[in-house]
């Protein structure tokens, strides 16, 4: 599809290069002229990322490391688990790191950075040693020490960042600005690369929307993305209904939930949840993830640390391994469930999970 990128604020437009309003420094998102999309959908046979290749903003092949594809397991008679950690490097990331680095190939870039809490780090890493570019992480001084590991063994170079996500977030953009590098991470590229999960979604469901799909959030590019790649099979009427869309967020970093429930602005919080993947403060992609949850009619929902744990374990139960911040999208389904037990009685209902990297399991 041909696209542009443009300011989700002032509609400004801006070129490939850009990852932020040079106005009004807000995020940008790509608009694509949907007049070709029946052209556009996919037509090879295999479920990965590189069959949405029409639906993203590239213009060749993608670089692509077998990522997507996942299982959609049935948990029980109406509940199905995507398993996001058989990705390559065990978390939907791969999915938007296969987009960024192919635009970073494609616009001649060398060096890659982001911030992160540790998975996103560790997937761009793992993608742009594979494509032979440099990268560069700020991470949080509160990560994760065995995923610092992990990307350290990537080759990456490491800043450890004295503050939260969000203060990585600004050194990695200062970086990218200074230095002739792309800042990789939760910006319009990554976005498009993560809707792939809601696709797969629907055509492992052979077109059936379900009728609720639980995420967690942390920074909302994934949300945002599956919103998006919603409506766009909607409007190639490749499904009849949206499903739902619920934001599972930790009661320890809750922003989001906060910001919904209350109707007003999202407001900083210190992160403080054991979920280090979902550990942001103020997500870039909140308001589009409020607009996905009201467009839908979703809801947003927080969950103790406790019960983060417990979804955990009820997963390892059937040998379905994932760290925290991956199954808080479970807990969050266990935790409605319980609270409004009507509302999702002999629904569909699909949860994402969305990752295995804490090291507890090998
Ligand atoms: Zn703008």
């Amino acid at each position: 599809l041909k696209y542009h990128l443009e300011c989700t604020s002032c509609r400004n437009r801006e070129p490939d290069s850009a990852f932020r309003c040079s106005k009004c420094k807000s995020i940008l998102e790509v608009v694509y002229d949907y007049s070709g999309l029946g052209g556009a959908l996919p037509k090879e046979e295999k479920i990965c990322v590189s069959r949405y290749s029409g639906l993203l903003p590239i213009k060749g092949d993608l670089f692509s490391l077998g990522e997507g594809g996942t299982r959609l397991a049935m948990w029980d008679e109406d509940v199905s688990l995507k398993l996001e950690m058989m990705n390559p490097t065990r978390t939907f990331k791969d999915r938007g790191s296969s987009v960024e680095i192919t635009k970073a190939l494609e616009l001649g870039f060398d060096h890659v950075c982001c911030a992160s809490t540790g998975n996103m780090g560790l997937s761009v890493a793992h993608y742009a040693r594979r494509a032979r570019i440099r990268a560069t992480i700020f991470i949080s001084g509160m990560a994760n020490p065995e995923k610092i590991k992990k990307i350290e063994r990537e080759g990456a170079q490491i800043v450890k960042v004295n503050g939260d996500f969000n203060k990585a977030l600004v050194e990695a953009e200062k970086f990218a600005t200074k230095e002739e590098v792309m800042v990789c991470g939760d910006y319009h590229f990554r976005k498009e690369g993560q809707k792939t999960v809601a696709l797969e979604i629907v055509e492992q469901r052979d077109y059936k929307a379900p009728d609720f799909i639980f995420v967690p959030v942390g920074n909302g590019t994934l949300f945002s993305g599956m919103y998006k790649g919603l409506k766009e099979f909607k409007r190639a009427g490749l499904m009849d209904k949206m499903p739902k869309l619920v934001a599972v967020q930790s009661e320890k970093c809750n922003p989001l939930v906060v910001a919904y429930q209350k109707g007003r602005e999202i407001n900083y919080v210190r992160p403080n949840t054991a979920a280090d993947a979902i550990a942001v403060g103020y997500p870039t992609f909140g308001f589009e993830c409020i607009k996905g949850i009201k467009a839908t009619g979703g809801f947003a929902v927080s969950v103790s640390e406790d019960e983060i744990a417990g979804g955990v374990r009820l997963l390892e139960r059937k040998r379905i391994f994932a760290e925290l911040g991956g199954g808080t999208g479970f807990a969050g389904y266990l935790r409605a469930a319980k609270e409004n037990g009507r509302l999702l009685s002999g629904k569909e209902i699909v949860v994402v999970i969305t990752g295995n990297n804490e090291g507890r399991f090998k």
